[in-house]
């Protein structure tokens, strides 16, 4: 059973939106669009292999592709979701997952997973720029080239593989830059943090002097 190159079975957990979710022993070799009509997907889109740590793949473009070492190579986990899905909030939670799961001994697992994290927060807000997207790409770079575990080295893989699977989905959430300043700058905020400084400093001040008065 199977292929030349990946002979036999393989058992794969199935959930999300199907008929009939469960654990299947499927061939080596299947495609990505039997095993789901297999498992009676509704109105599949995209396909999670592997967990939050594998791949996001397109039903729509990559339904052709087979389950084998050589391409699909599922760990075990296939993770099903429709269009009525919202893939932006799914990846924002799988990256969650990766925050909270960093045991922290290296830097770029640790703060570079919360800066992914408010990466994606940018990009649902419709907040983020093109200048965003570029920052995703360098920060998954060195997380994945400098953390010490395999927690860490795959952390970004959900965020770079819907980004590649589903461009259209981040790119019609952008917004121009307008200015120097970033879309994600929050002005208003930032002015707000210094006049609660200055006014802090002001009251300590004022006191200090009535003090000294007395
Ligand atoms: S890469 Fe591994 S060892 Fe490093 S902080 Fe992340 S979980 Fe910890």
């Amino acid at each position: 059973m199977g292929t030349a190159e990946s002979a036999g079975t393989r058992l794969i957990s199935v959930s999300g939106d199907v008929e009939k979710p469960g654990i299947y022993e499927i061939e080596w070799g299947i495609s990505l669009k039997d095993v789901l009509e297999l498992v009676g997907a509704r109105n599949p889109r995209v396909a999670q292999i592997s967990g939050p740590s594998g791949e996001c793949v397109s039903v729509a473009r990559e339904g052709n592709r087979t389950f084998s070492y050589k391409d699909l190579s599922c760990n075990g986990s296939l993770m099903v979701f429709s269009y009525e899905r919202n893939l932006l909030e799914i990846v924002r939670h799988f990256i969650h997952f990766f925050v909270e799961e960093s045991c922290g001994i290296c830097t770029p697992c640790r703060a570079g997973n919360v800066e992914l994290y408010n990466k994606m927060s940018l990009v649902i807000e419709g907040r983020a720029v093109e200048q965003d997207l570029e920052e995703i790409f360098e920060w998954a770079k060195i997380i994945r080239g400098s953390s010490r575990c395999g927690l860490g080295t795959t952390s970004p893989k959900p965020i770079i593989t819907s980004l590649q699977a589903f461009p259209e989905e981040y790119k019609q959430k952008l917004v121009e830059q307008n200015g120097p300043l970033l879309a994600s700058f929050d002005l208003n905020a930032a002015l707000h943090e210094f006049t609660v400084a200055t006014n802090t400093l002001q009251g300590a001040e004022t006191a200090q002097t009535v003090e000294g008065s007395k």
